[in-house]
C-alpha cells in the first residue's frame, strides 16, 4: 500500500462528516489531511511490525492504519524533515477534544492502528491522554518521539501506563557524528540510544 495522497474521491463513513466539517469534502482515506485550521496529516500505509496483528478492516472503506502528525513542534533539524518542524507548538494544531473525536471516529471506521508522529509527539501533553483513549477504544496506538532530553524515563514510563504500543526511535547511521549531522543535533545519536534502552527496559514493543 503506498502513500500518494488521493485528492479526489470521498472521505467514507464517519470520518466523512469531520472532513466535510474540517472543509475537506474530497478526500480519501488513504492520506487523509485533517485541516481545521492548518495541517495536521492523517495518513495510511504504513503497516509497522507489530507483535500482535491487528485485525484488517475492509479496505474499501477504512485504512488499515492512521499516522497523525500530532504537532509541528521538535527540538531537532533533521535534513529530511518535511514538517517545517520549529521547537513551538502550533496553535492551530487539532486540540485535544478534536483529538478524542478523531480517534473515536477512527476506532468507529474499523481502522486498527494509529501512529502519532510529528513534530515531536512528547511535545504535547495530551499524548498519554489520547493513547489511553484510543487503546481504551480498540487501537493500537503508536507513536514515534524525538530522541531529546524531553524524552526522559519519567516520560516513557508515562507513556508506559498509558498503552502506547510500539514506540518508534529512529538512527540514521552506525556513527554518531553522520546522525547527529543530519539530525541537526549534538548528541542526538546518544539520546537515541539511551532512550532504546529505556524503552527496552521499560519492556515495551520497539521499533
Ligand atoms: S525528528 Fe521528525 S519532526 Fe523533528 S526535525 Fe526530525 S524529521 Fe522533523
Amino acid at each position: 500500500m503506498g502513500f500518494g495522497r488521493v485528492s479526489s474521491g470521498r472521505v467514507r463513513g464517519p470520518l466523512d462528516a469531520a472532513a466535510r466539517g474540517a472543509g475537506f469534502g474530497s478526500m480519501f482515506a488513504l492520506e487523509w489531511n485533517v485541516r481545521p485550521r492548518v495541517r495536521p496529516q492523517l495518513r495510511a500505509g504504513v503497516v509497522p511490525n507489530l507483535a500482535r496483528t491487528p485485525s484488517v478492516p475492509d479496505l474499501s472503506h477504512a485504512p488499515f492504519l492512521l499516522v497523525w502528525e500530532f504537532t509541528r513542534a521538535c527540538a531537532l533539524a533533521c535534513q529530511h524533515c518535511r514538517a517545517a518542524a520549529i521547537d513551538k507548538r502550533d496553535p492551530d494544531e487539532l486540540t485535544t477534544a478534536e483529538g478524542q473525536e478523531l480517534l473515536r471516529q477512527t476506532a468507529a471506521m474499523g481502522t486498527p492502528i494509529c501512529v502519532l508522529t510529528g513534530g515531536d509527539p512528547v511535545q504535547r501533553p495530551d499524548l498519554e491522554e489520547l493513547i489511553h483513549l484510543g487503546t481504551a477504544g480498540g487501537l493500537r496506538m503508536a507513536t514515534i518521539p524525538a530522541a531529546t532530553e524531553r524524552l526522559t524515563h519519567e516520560r516513557l514510563a508515562s507513556l508506559a501506563r498509558a498503552g502506547v504500543a510500539p514506540v518508534a526511535l529512529r538512527i540514521d547511521a552506525p556513527d554518531a557524528a553522520v546522525h547527529d549531522a543530519f539530525r541537526g543535533a549534538s548528541g542526538s545519536f546518544a539520546s537515541t540510544v539511551q532512550a532504546a534502552h529505556e524503552v527496552r527496559g521499560l519492556g515495551l514493543p520497539f521499533k
